[in-house]
């Protein structure tokens, strides 16, 4: 079959991947736990789902405006100045299918052929990918363990080119779970000052998942008002909400690049789910208490999975300060071997914890860091605690 030479542009999604594979081995009854993706554990707070029901039953049955409805466009706006203290109008906002389709709106507003995209490194699997189906030309920037996975304003400085039309980049990270500090983002902000052709995608969605939140505020990089303009804010109900399945993901940004958004949504998807966009209204505007419910307790799970690791001597890891990831240096295995199986690199790690340990995990290759691996804590502790113990025992019939 002669299909289009653009599936050659970008590989399959490894997140989606290995959670697919650890379902297919549950179906052949196979007792997997999978620590591979990052979706919360908890259902969908009681007054969300009970504003979805009430939407069934009060018939917003019918398409939606494209770029969401103005109620809900309103309480985004709402929750950008409660939350954020960033000023926006609901013409700057457009509602999409979860938070990945709003990152493609936006790459394919911005980006043409050869253009240049920068991502620090790692970064979550799609923001690549999505950028080679646009055809864009990608500048990595490592940003190293030794620096906690940030960049500096140096390396950013020497990225940028004049081809250079995009920078992506999340806070707290997937899949690190680093968070840049107010002082931090300043300093980025001052460096694309300098650049008034760049644009920067902030992905925010895991704006609540965040150890060092107490009620204070979230640092976003749209606070600079001398780049905010070209500053898309991407979040979405996802983590925050726990909400994966419902597809809410919405872009703040400048009224021409929401047009540009709304354009193409409106010729491939004409906008997310009614029920959906009615019952984020309801998350949106109402208590946040179930939130910092699940924070507190992802806290929790964050801290025992540090003494875990710590039974786990070779797995060289920093500690996350937001999202439900760590992401260990795991080169020490490499080279090492069970029953004639070589583990190479972080991909054979782990293919080999998969099928030998029944453990699924992401490789860091995906997230353009060989030799480390992501493991998901956004599952019961009971999980947790049985997940590492056979990350332990697998890892100790390696010799
Ligand atoms: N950005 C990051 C950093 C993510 O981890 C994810 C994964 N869910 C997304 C965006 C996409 O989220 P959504 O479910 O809203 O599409
Ligand atoms: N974002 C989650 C992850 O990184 C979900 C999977 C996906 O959307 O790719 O695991």
């Amino acid at each position: 079959m002669q299909l289009s030479s653009n599936l050659l542009r970008f590989s399959e999604s490894e997140t989606i991947k290995m959670s697919k594979l650890g379902r297919e081995l549950k179906a052949k009854g196979i007792n997997i736990i999978d620590l591979s993706l990052g979706e919360p554990d908890f259902n969908t707070p009681e007054h969300i789902k009970e504003a979805a029901k009430k939407a069934i039953d009060d018939n917003w049955s019918h398409y939606t405006p494209v770029s969401g409805y103005p109620e809900l466009k309103e309480a985004i706006c709402k929750k950008l100045k409660r939350d954020n203290d960033l000023e926006y109008t609901p013409q700057q906002i457009v509602v999409s299918t979860g938070a990945k389709q709003s990152i493609a709106n936006a790459m394919m507003s911005i980006l043409d052929d050869d253009d240049e995209i920068i991502i620090p490194t790692p970064y979550w699997v799609s923001y690549s990918e999505i950028a080679r189906l646009c055809r864009a030309k990608i500048v990595f920037i490592n940003a190293p363990a030794a620096t906690n996975f940030k960049i500096t304003p140096e390396q950013l400085e020497n990225a940028i080119s004049d081809k250079t039309k995009l920078f992506i980049f999340s806070s707290p990270c997937n899949p690190t779970g680093t968070v840049y500090s107010k002082d931090e983002l300043e300093a980025l902000a001052k460096v694309f000052e300098k650049h008034p052709d760049v644009f920067i995608i902030s992905d925010e969605i895991y704006e609540y998942i965040n150890f060092s939140y107490s009620g204070g505020k979230y640092e976003s990089i749209a606070q600079f008002s001398y780049i905010k303009d070209r500053v898309i804010i991407i979040n979405g109900l996802s983590k925050g909400f726990a909400m994966t399945g419902w597809r809410l993901g919405y872009t703040a940004s400048h009224p021409e690049i929401a047009k540009a958004c709304e354009k193409i949504q409106a010729q491939i998807t004409s906008g997310t789910n009614s029920i959906t966009q009615r019952a984020a209204i309801t998350a949106l505007e109402g208590p946040l208490a179930p939130t910092y419910e699940m924070v507190k307790e992802f806290t929790r799970r964050k801290q025992r999975v540090a003494e875990l690791l710590k039974e786990l001597p070779n797995l060289k890891c920093t500690e996350p300060e937001g999202a439900f990831y760590i992401f260990p240096d795991v080169s020490y295995y490499f080279g090492k071997s069970f029953e004639g199986e070589v583990i190479n690199n972080s991909s054979d790690l782990c293919m080999y914890l998969l099928n030998h340990a029944h453990i699924s995990t992401v490789s860091g290759d995906a997230f353009g860091q060989p030799g480390f691996i992501r493991i998901s804590f956004a599952n019961s502790m009971e999980n947790i605690e049985e997940g590492f113990k056979r990350i332990k025992s697998g890892l100790e019939k390696l010799s």
